[in-house]
């Protein structure tokens, strides 16, 4: 199928769009209208077991296991080529399902062939012949790397395609054959996925889409036919998941929730850190993982800070996510919007202080909207220091020296991603190695296909992207031969 939606009531399986078994229904709604836009199937159980059946027999099918790796790797860079076709349709097809602003959106489809040509770079990995020889000699050991098999991937909202691509990516080089469930707000970007796999000659089975909620996600880790789970998502469903598979004793990857702390130390170059402010702590209207929703600053330049962190917020668009000049958009749901407008209301109530935002935009009566908000005041303590709020809201907090610095940083459940801001990099580095955390940036902050990306304590478990992200997918055979 070619455009955006999949006939109503489908679920796509071995290459087509069937209806689903299942008569539940969930409406997608466009969070800047809050208008409904569609309907789809809250996939049942008897949907997961068509889908996986059909991933299982993709991976028996000689059309996809007879491929070698770097005929895998050539489909990712096919993949890759029509997702750049798309691009345009995937941007306003995310962008009304989430309301993640256009400019954020439009550069979807290029991150997913950013993603997808570096993971097929590492083709060569796969293909090397590994033979060990015995310590006493006499006998020597081929290791094999072969697929794990069927892999379930469960995704989140905020960015639909990237957190798939991130898991699709890896397990389609890996010889794996998946089934994707969407989160339920972002089903129909799977649709344009799925054309531009089909476009791209990935046999049918090795990509089936089940749609729904978290019933759904559910059936699919406990079916007794998935080898793999890998699932990005908040740190209470996380742990769902990793009960059911550490009873089925089933691999999985958890990529969770995050609190992270921008640190600007004492010779940090403000306007710098101005500058790349919205980007680093409040990117996506606030609504992505590794967001440094915490800024510690020296007391001594904390009035300062609170005035230029307010003044970059108040200033920034909002408004139309389909605007190129929207910087914040709507939060994706009524359900989000309420529990952002609880942890405010929390804030104040524990004694913060709101310096900009803490309502509704007056001039956008309709859709999820949330003022962009700055909290000053803020003590290490504090819930809305503590918990991820995942909207627009930022929390300021001041540090008396380094070690303090450090020990706020690191005090939290939470250990996903971090910033330090300071004009000398060396030291800033330095002081970026005392973050308990799994990736942190010194005077910006980025993914870098290419180096392993993960949460510690409860931000995940496991690895996404490079050369670790792809082990994932893979187990080993040691076959001993004796040497001839
Ligand atoms: P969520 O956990 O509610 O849902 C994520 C996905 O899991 C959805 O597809 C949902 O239907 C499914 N699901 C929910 N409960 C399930 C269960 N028990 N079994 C199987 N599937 C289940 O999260 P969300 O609200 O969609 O996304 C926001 C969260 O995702 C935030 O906490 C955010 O920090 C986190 N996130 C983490 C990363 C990362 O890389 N660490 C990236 C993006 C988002």
């Amino acid at each position: 199928m070619s455009g955006p939606r999949p006939p109503e009531g489908a679920i796509h399986v071995a290459g087509s769009w069937r209806r689903a078994h299942t008569a539940a229904r969930l409406d997608v709604v466009d969070p800047a209208t809050e208008q409904v836009i569609g309907r789809v199937p809250d996939g049942d159980a008897a949907d997961v077991d068509t889908a996986v059946r059909a991933a299982r027999r993709a991976l028996g099918d000689r059309r996809w296991r007879a491929l070698t790796a770097g005929d895998r790797a050539a489909l990712l860079l096919a993949l890759a080529g029509e997702l750049e076709a798309r691009a345009a349709e995937m941007a306003r097809t995310i962008t009304s399902e989430n309301g993640s602003p256009i400019a954020e959106t439009g550069g979807a489809a290029a991150h997913a062939a950013a993603v997808l040509r570096h993971t097929a770079t590492l083709a060569g990995d796969l293909t090397a012949e590994d033979v060990r020889p015995f310590p006493a000699g006499g006998a020597a050991t081929l290791v094999r790397r072969v697929p794990v098999g069927v892999a379930a991937l469960i995704a989140p909202w905020n960015f639909p395609l990237t957190l798939v691509m991130v898991k699709l990516a890896p397990a389609l080089l890996a010889g794996c054959t998946v089934v994707i469930k969407p989160a339920p707000e972002t089903p129909y970007h799977a649709a344009v996925l799925v054309a531009a796999a089909e476009a791209a000659g990935v046999p049918p089975g090795v990509i089936n889409v089940v749609t729904g909620g978290p019933g759904t996600g559910q059936a699919l880790v406990a079916h007794p036919g998935v080898d793999k789970v890998a699932f990005t998502g908040s740190t209470e469903a996380g742990r769902h998941i990793a009960r059911a598979c550490g009873e089925l004793l089933r691999p999985v990857t958890l990529e969770l929730g995050g609190k992270s702390a921008a640190v600007l130390l004492p010779d940090a170059d403000l306007e710098a850190f101005a500058a790349r402010l919205l980007r680093t702590c409040l990117r996506n209207t606030g609504q992505t993982c590794y967001n440094a929703t915490r800024i510690l600053a020296p007391r001594e330049r904390y009035a300062e800070v609170v005035d230029l962190v307010t003044d970059t917020v108040r200033s920034a668009p909002i408004g139309d996510p389909l605007d190129p000049g929207t910087v914040f958009g709507p939060v994706v749901s009524a359900r989000q919007r309420e529990r952002v407008e609880h942890l405010i209301r929390v804030g104040v109530a524990e004694g913060a202080r709101v310096t900009t935002g803490g309502g509704r935009p007056a001039h956008l009566p309709a859709g999820y909207y949330v003022e962009p908000t700055v909290f000053a005041g803020v003590e290490p303590g504090m819930r809305v220091a503590q918990e991820e709020i995942f909207g627009p809201v930022l929390t300021l907090l001041a540090y008396d020296g380094e070690d303090d610095a450090a020990a706020i940083a690191n005090h939290s459940r939470y250990g996903l991603g971090g910033v330090v801001f300071g004009a000398d990099e060396d030291r800033a580095a330095a002081f970026a190695t005392r973050l308990e955390t799994g990736s942190v940036g010194v005077n910006f902050f980025g993914s870098n296909h290419a180096a392993p990306f993960g949460g510690w304590k409860d931000s995940g478990l496991g690895v996404e992207f490079g050369r670790e992200g792809l082990e994932a997918y893979l187990r080993y055979q040691s076959v001993h031969r004796l040497a001839p």
